[in-house]
């Protein structure tokens, strides 16, 4: 069935989502019952384009990982190692400042920096790291630490978390990242991630962040064991924290990797899942200003796909993804600027670099399209097909 066609089982959603009203838990889940994915782009891009017009973003970043010392053992994590495992690893401040100053040589707007719950490492190696890297250049946003990371360096420092946050941040920490959320509801985060902080604890952090004038984004990992139902109810606790702060700039919808991690769930999540989520994600989080499809769990295609269900913004350059990757993850560990600026216009979006805040640096509306398979003239071969019926 499709919307345009009047048959829609979604037109009441529809008209709702048109006026700009806001959908209760129980039609969030009826979304998830849908099978009319069409009607549910055509409701994400009527939330997109009031949101961000025609455009598109993508930033200029690149991923440290300072270690993968954990001191926890979240049943879908890949990433972590313990002590005694041979490919355990941990940077000096040193090399992480090398990682850094590489990436601002190429043109990097942002560092992305997230590690394991590190046994041993004093508080003090992180707030070196971030003034250290804040000495590099002071326009390099340092999007740091998942509300766990903090939480942990906070039982280090033995301080109280609203505290280490206004040591990070006077270090030079422009942005929380938003790792870590997976699923909020406790069953299942139990399921995939027993021993981490609860839902009520990472909402806790991001809070306390916000209300210390920082940002962050938000995170949710899907397509494991969580019910539809979980994620409305993740949904909606995002939503309400952000009806509480703004602090959100947006939100990042995680597809679950299924390698070498100690869930039974053993596939990814679908094309068709990816698109729903990314389409109603976009039309339920009516506070927030931009979702990501984020491309090292989609690959790129499926992400340039997802620009037509709700999506407004591609992530990253990266560099050198490792977490994903560990889990599976096909695809490359790095895009060029080129490639998502060609997938964005491939769409029919405009193109903008943007900042960690989602802020435009640059707006490609006055260049010159790529030449894309879309722009090429006609093929012979196919022209005679088609006069020759
Ligand atoms: S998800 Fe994070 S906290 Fe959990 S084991 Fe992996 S690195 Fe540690």
């Amino acid at each position: 069935m499709n919307l345009l066609t009047g048959q829609s089982e979604l037109r009441d959603l529809h008209a709702k989502v048109a006026a700009g009203e806001r959908l209760a838990p129980a039609e969030g889940e009826r979304l998830f019952q849908s099978r009319d994915l069409h009607a549910l782009g055509a409701m994400a891009n009527v939330v997109c384009q009031r949101k961000n017009g025609n455009r598109a973003s993508y930033i200029f970043n690149r991923y440290i990982n300072y270690s993968n010392y954990c001191i926890l053992s979240c049943q879908f994590c890949a990433f972590a190692r313990k002590k005694r495992d041979a490919d355990g690893f941990q940077l000096s401040v040193a090399e992480v400042v090398a990682k850094g100053r590489e990436a601002l040589a190429l043109g990097a707007t942002e560092l992305h920096i997230v590690g394991g719950l590190h046994p041993s490492l004093p508080f003090g190696y992180y707030v070196e790291m971030l003034r250290a890297l804040r000495a590099l250049d002071s326009r390099l946003q340092l999007k740091c630490f998942t509300a766990i990371e903090v939480l942990h360096l906070a039982w280090l420092a033995r301080k109280p978390v609203r505290q280490v946050l206004l040591e990070l941040k006077e270090a030079g920490l422009d942005s929380l990242t938003g790792g870590g959320a997976e699923i909020f509801g406790p069953a299942v985060r139990t399921a995939i991630a027993r021993g981490k902080e609860s839902a009520e604890e990472w909402l806790s952090v991001h809070r306390t962040w916000h209300q210390l004038g920082g940002r962050s984004t938000c995170t949710m990992l899907y397509g494991h064991v969580e019910s539809p139902a979980d994620r409305v109810d993740h949904l909606e606790r995002l939503r309400s924290l952000q009806d509480e702060t703004r602090g959100f700039c947006g939100f990042v919808p995680l597809a679950y990797q299924p390698g070498h991690n100690g869930i039974a769930v053993t596939t990814p999540p679908t094309g068709f899942d990816t698109l729903r989520t990314l389409a109603i994600s976009r039309i339920y989080l009516d506070n927030f200003e931009h979702i990501t499809a984020y491309w090292v769990g989609l690959g790129l295609k499926l992400a340039q796909v997802a620009l037509s269900y709700g999506a407004d913004d591609l992530h990253g350059t990266i560099f050198e993804e490792h977490i994903f990757h560990m889990a599976g993850a096909a695809g490359p560990q790095q895009q060029t600027e080129a490639a998502l600026v060609r997938a964005i216009r491939e769409a029919g979006r405009v193109p903008v670099q943007r900042d960690t805040f989602y802020a435009p640096l640059k707006v490609w509306e006055e260049t010159p399209l790529p030449v894309s398979e879309a722009e090429r003239p006609p093929s012979p071969v196919l022209e005679a097909n088609l006069a020759t019926g």
